[in-house]
């Protein structure tokens, strides 16, 4: 499952940050994830609540942020309109997609530190 493994490793990646921060706790995960991605943000959801288990990240909350598709001419930058042709109107070359559209991104990672 797609979701799992991405869960797994959103956990792991959290795992390592709180450790080089020393943190005691993990309060919030901020995710980005691109529309063209193909994750379903409740399964996600629901595989994080079973792989944090034993880890920092357990009551950690997931916080997800889903971002729609974009095209843009590598060339010239111009931004291609949803439901256009994928080619830049000015130059004619194949539109780009976003490089987020399609990727999974940890954006900020709340923790609880000690003294802080
Ligand atoms: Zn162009």
């Amino acid at each position: 499952m797609h979701e799992l493994s991405l869960a797994q490793g959103v956990v792991r990646r959290t795992v390592v940050a709180a450790q080089e921060a020393k943190a005691k706790a993990v309060r919030r995960i901020f995710l980005r994830i691109g529309e063209l991605a193909g994750v379903d943000g409740r399964q996600l959801t629901s595989a994080f609540e079973v792989v944090r288990g034993g880890t920092i990240c357990d009551g950690a909350v997931l916080d997800i942020e889903f971002v729609a598709a974009s095209w843009s001419c590598p060339t010239c930058a111009v931004a291609i309109e949803s439901g256009a042709p994928l080619r830049c109107p000015t130059c004619g070359i194949a539109a780009q997609l976003a490089k987020d559209a399609d990727a999974l991104s940890i954006l900020r990672i709340e923790l609880e530190v000690d003294g802080v």
